[in-house]
């Protein structure tokens, strides 16, 4: 069994999202689920960002002492200190409050993004196979790691932005207007222009996110898929093809982002020039009133330093649309994983297996892959009795690795049913159900972790000499000894490197730990070192004995000793019987048989 089906290429299965949900949908949703566990340090936090904002427009009320009662001749300096000494206070507070809600909101963002990504993992771990098949590791990985990285800065962007700009912009505004309430009406007009704008460049930004997140997600995706294959890449000449794809894909990104990054920051020229006028506006009737004696330099001064300094916060809040326009589309995109229905589940009230020599029995079972065209298996019907060797052979495709991938419901079958010891494996605990069975299939994932912790991933409550008595008659030990740390040597990536005999003993001792009733075993089908051959070889035999055993059959050997020999062909059972009963039959197997002789 290949546990590593060809994924379809031609087709973006994240398509397949619901249509988009309006904005304050989204919010809620963020606040209700992922907002409300930090609502303290968000106070907390909303607290400092009061003080910080404050603190601003204090520095800009100061301007008043500072130009009329320190750098006006007329005031003889009695005013240096105290001023000074204010200023400095000021300074301080802020420096101080700006530190503490920047961490505190840090600290919201930080653990929403681990909530999600937690939850995300989670239900990725209870999602079937068919889930996994459609969509491509890199695509996954890029949802976890890079949209959840979005919506971190959304949140945290929006959620400072509307808190300290706001109150930083409100407090400016009380400055501006204890000075002059005329001059400030006049310079609040600007407001609603800027507000439009920003507006229609916020729905704009949201679909070009879109996008940049749908080629990062392809990207990861092909490079994953190109360093997965890279023996194939080299073997076949095929890097320049590859370093062509590659750029190609990159090159998109990146024209994406410039384009969001253009859009995005439309919004600074815009916002420049309407502030320009404002200030030519200011100056002109201010100077003119400061001339005239009707206002005092330090008046138009304090105005002046409040409506420059209010210019940052109101940029900010103009681009907290477009930012969190961003974190929506990434939110869209980790909600709509997150609803994804579990379509293999525990039944309502599930039973339990408790059977030591179980039967395997399909009954008319008939089943169609997600993506397949036609149908995989259709109206098959066997026993696999209990204790003993069932071995399915015909041609590929024939529908061996469909069977065995229904047993531990990897699949549900579509039509029939499967029995295991009378009882419909549908109404059992998928616990219990995965507890009765070991498997061991072609493609064996050697995790980058010790030899034991390699063989314990079947039990991890298994002892030291559990693992070691598996490996024994896994006919593992004696190679194990010979590494440099035992059974503590590091495996895979970052380790020892094994030969495909000795990653096949490895799966052996995982399946012996197991010790589970039934095995469920998908033959080696690439050539072993003659040692290695032999060695799985008696593994296996040793493995299969009281077991009730299911094996996709590739030697001679296994098939004329199993108790029972399925033929598949196109789905369907063609021929069945022991080894002597389907040679005298003179059928497929007979021919499969003349073949695999000669
Ligand atoms: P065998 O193990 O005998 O080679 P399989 O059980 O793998 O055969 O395949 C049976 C049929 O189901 C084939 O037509 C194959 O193309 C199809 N198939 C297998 N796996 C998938 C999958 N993940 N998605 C779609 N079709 C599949």
């Amino acid at each position: 069994m290949t546990e590593t089906a060809a994924m379809p290429q031609d087709k973006d299965p994240m398509d397949t999202i619901p249509p988009k949900p309006d904005t304050m949908r989204l919010v809620k949703r963020l606040i209700r689920q992922y907002l409300k566990p930090y609502m303290g340090t968000l106070g907390l936090a909303f607290f400092f960002m009061m003080i910080a904002a404050a603190m601003t427009a204090g520095i800009a009320q100061m301007m008043q002492p500072v130009l009329d009662g320190v750098l006006n001749v007329d005031s003889q300096g009695t005013m240096i200190w105290s001023v000074a000494a204010a200023l400095f206070g000021t300074f301080f507070l802020r420096g101080i409050s700006t530190y503490l809600h920047v961490i505190l909101m840090n600290k919201i963002g930080q653990n929403i993004v681990a909530d999600i990504q937690t939850a995300l993992f989670a239900k990725f771990m209870n999602l079937d196979l068919a889930f996994f098949h459609a969509n491509p590791s890199g695509q996954l990985i890029s949802r976890v790691v890079n949209d959840v990285n979005v919506m971190r800065i959304a949140v945290s962007d929006a959620l400072t932005g509307l808190g300290k700009s706001s109150l930083t912009l409100l407090f400016l505004t009380g400055v501006m207007f204890y000075q002059d309430w005329k001059l400030s009406l006049a310079a609040f007009i600007i407001f609603p222009f800027a507000a439009i704008f920003v507006a229609l460049l916020g729905k704009r930004l949201r679909r070009v996110s879109g996008s940049i997140q749908d080629e990062m997600a392809g990207l990861s995706d092909l490079l994953s898929q190109i360093f997965q294959g890279i023996r194939q890449v080299k073997a076949y000449g095929m890097e320049d093809y590859e370093r062509d794809r590659a750029g190609k894909a990159i090159k998109k990104v990146k024209n994406l982002n410039m384009k969001s990054v253009r859009t995005g920051n439309l919004s600074t020229p815009v916002n420049e020039i309407l502030v320009g006028i404002v200030l030519f506006g200011v100056i002109g009737y201010g100077g003119t009133q400061v001339a005239n004696g009707e206002m005092t330099g330090g008046q138009l001064g304090a105005f002046l330093a409040a409506f420059i300094m209010a210019y940052e916060p109101m940029k900010k809040l103009a681009k907290l649309n477009n930012t969190l326009q961003t974190g929506l589309g990434a939110a869209e995109r980790v909600f709509a994983l997150m609803d994804r229905d579990i379509t293999i589940n525990d039944p309502a009230t599930p039973a339990t297996l408790s059977e030591t020599k179980p039967d395997i029995v399909f009954e008319s079972v008939g089943f169609c892959y997600p993506e397949g065209d036609g149908k995989a298996l259709d109206g098959v019907s066997f026993t696999a009795q209990s204790g003993q060797v069932l071995a399915l052979v015909g041609p590929s495709g024939g529908g061996k690795s469909t069977i065995i991938n229904l047993i531990p419901r990897f699949y549900d079958a579509d039509e029939g049913a499967i029995k295991i010891n009378g009882q419909d494996i549908k109404n059992v605990s998928m616990a219990s159900l995965r507890s009765h069975i070991a498997l061991v299939s072609q493609d064996i994932t050697i995790f980058d972790d010790t030899v034991s912790n390699n063989i314990r991933y079947s039990k991890p409550e298994a002892t030291q000499e559990e693992i070691e008595r598996a490996a024994r008659m896994a006919y593992a030990h004696d190679f194990i000894s010979t590494m440099p740390d035992g059974y503590e040597t590091r495996l895979g990536e970052d380790g020892v490197r094994l030969s495909g005999g000795q990653k096949q003993r490895i799966s052996i001792a995982r399946a012996v730990l197991r010790d589970a009733p039934i095995l469920l075993l998908d033959e080696a089908t690439s050539a072993l070192d003659n040692e290695s051959e032999h060695a799985v070889q008696q593994a296996l035999e040793e493995l299969q004995h009281g077991r009730t055993t299911i094996v996709i059959a590739h030697r001679l050997s296994t098939v004329q000793n199993a108790d029972n020999i399925i033929v598949l062909d196109k789905g369907q059972i063609v021929e069945q019987g022991k080894h002597e009963d389907l040679l005298a039959l003179g059928g497929v197997y007979a021919q499969m048989y003349q073949v695999g002789l000669s």
